[in-house]
């Protein structure tokens, strides 16, 4: 744990989230300022700072991440229509905060791009 981060801090307990899943590696809460009628941050329970470095050092950690996304696109209903899961990685992804998260999107057509 990584006590300046904020997401390991939602993993803690410190700092509160609307969790949807739950497994022994990762955590899945609802974005705080969602961006889709569904929108949720799948992430590792373990500190990476972004999907190059989690994907580096525990590949399994982050097939783990992929699978708990699509737990959470079956039961929010997005599998039928289809929905998008996004990392932001670094400066021009557009990442804010340092804890790799897949962002899992969806309930309405998104266009070509998320913005
Ligand atoms: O990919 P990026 O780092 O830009 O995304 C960070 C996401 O974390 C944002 O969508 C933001 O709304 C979300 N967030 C959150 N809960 C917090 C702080 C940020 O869901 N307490």
């Amino acid at each position: 744990m990584d006590n300046s981060c904020l997401f390991c801090r939602i993993v803690a307990g410190e700092i509160p989230a609307t969790v949807v899943h739950r497994t022994e590696t990762t955590l899945a809460f609802r974005d705080i300022d969602p961006k889709a009628p569904t929108h949720v941050l799948v992430i590792p329970v373990e500190h990476h700072a972004d999907v190059v470095a989690l994907a580096t050092a525990n590949p399994s950690a982050a097939a783990d991440v992929l699978a708990t996304a699509a737990a959470v696109a079956e039961a929010e209903g997005l599998t039928g229509d289809g929905f998008r899961v996004i990392f932001n990685t670094g400066a021009h992804g557009g990442q804010e905060v340092f804890h790799v998260h897949a962002h899992v999107v969806g309930g309405a057509p998104l266009g070509p791009m998320l913005a």
